[in-house]
């Protein structure tokens, strides 16, 4: 148990009005939750503060070394007042793996719930109400050493922050567009690409811009030595639908292990539908587009549940899947994912966890 030491505001801000649409991650709310650790000592001195600048030296490792790790979760309120968070040991669990990967030290993972619980309930009034908007709950840690070399910190900050946030897509599901990527690469086996951690971010920009500038909205990745087998999406896994199964990449070392992904494999099976974790290659995904036999694509992620994929494009190639709209499994995946989320449809998996 944590002796969490509170701190709160004297001068709250106002909250979002509930006629302004919720741009993804630019309010954040009164308070952030904040931990120190030193080598030897271990973790210490958990607080909630007001929300506010950090101060840290510019010889700070992180700036420098890039040893950090982050994690993404959502706090949804549900018709009845409950506050409720979606499959947060998930989080916690992958932190700690990312964190044994990036060198950083693990934290107890009854501890991180309890931290996530408090600065959630003492924010509480900021998750906003409206059908798909939700309090993002945004935790990391950071190397802070002074010292310019390197090796893992003896220093660090475990930080959450939240951010109120409004329907991923106001207008109901809308189907993106995607470049597949045959030169930048994001990850490879052996690398970090399966920890959550701002590195894979910067390694994604460059490719992230071309695609921009051809009108694609985000990247497909291949792996990262053939150029041929599918990796994942931006901040999204990648699944399709071919011939009647359901195919998502097998979690292979470069993959980021998404929580909605595998959500979305336990719902399939509760459902009977055919759900496979394979090796996909860009040429199968090709040769079924051919033949009329690739039915959907999505992505799966926390910040838009299920993103229908309505183009994708690979070389000169322009796929289109269900005539750019959207399609039927990833309709009822994105309404039983949020009905869950939002306390309205039960689940038998244990997935909510009450505030
Ligand atoms: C966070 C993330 C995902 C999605 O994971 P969820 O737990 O479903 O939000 C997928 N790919 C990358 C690279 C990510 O960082």
């Amino acid at each position: 148990m944590l002796n969490i030491r509170i701190e709160k505001t004297v001068t709250p801000k106002e909250l979002p009005s509930a006629d302004n649409p919720l741009l993804f991650g630019t309010i954040f709310t009164d308070h952030m939750f904040i931990m120190n650790y030193e080598n030897g000592k271990g973790w210490f001195d958990p607080r909630i503060v007001p929300y506010q600048p950090l101060s840290l030296e510019p010889s700070a490792m992180v700036f420098h070394y890039g040893q950090e790790m982050f994690e993404g979760l959502k706090a949804y309120k549900a018709e009845d007042g409950r506050t409720l968070l979606f499959r947060p040991n998930k989080n916690i669990e992958r932190a700690n793996r990312s964190n044994r990967r990036l060198c950083i030290p693990e934290i107890p993972e009854e501890d991180f719930l309890q931290a996530l619980k408090a600065i959630v309930k003492i924010d509480e009034a900021w998750i906003p109400t409206q059908e798909g908007t939700s309090l993002y709950i945004r935790p990391f840690v950071i190397a802070t050493d002074s010292f310019l070399g390197v090796r893992p910190a003896n220093n660090y900050l475990f930080i959450i922050i939240l951010s109120p946030v409004g329907a991923y897509y106001p207008e109901g599901l809308d189907p993106i567009k995607i470049w597949i990527e045959d030169e930048y690469v994001r990850a490879v086996k052996g690398g970090i690409g399966e920890a959550k951690t701002g590195g894979n971010y910067v390694a994604s920009m460059k490719a992230q811009v071309k695609a921009r500038e051809e009108g694609y909205s985000q990247v497909l990745w291949l792996d990262g030595i053939h150029r041929k087998y599918i990796e994942e999406v931006g901040a999204m896994n990648i699944f399709f639908k071919i011939d009647g199964t359901i195919v998502t990449p097998e979690l292979n070392g470069s993959i980021l292990p998404g929580v909605t992904r595998d959500s979305v494999i336990e719902l399939c099976k509760e459902w009977g539908l055919p759900v496979k974790e394979i090796k996909i290659s860009i040429d199968d995904i090709y040769e079924a587009h051919s033949k009329g036999l690739l039915e959907e694509v999505f992505g799966t992620g926390t910040a838009a549940v299920i993103s229908p994929v309505g183009q994708l494009r690979w070389k000169d190639h322009i796929m289109k899947v269900q005539d750019g709209g959207i399609g039927p499994i990833s309709q009822k995946l994105y309404d039983t994912i949020t009905g869950i989320q939002m306390g309205r449809i039960k689940n038998n998996h244990n997935w909510i966890v009450e505030v």
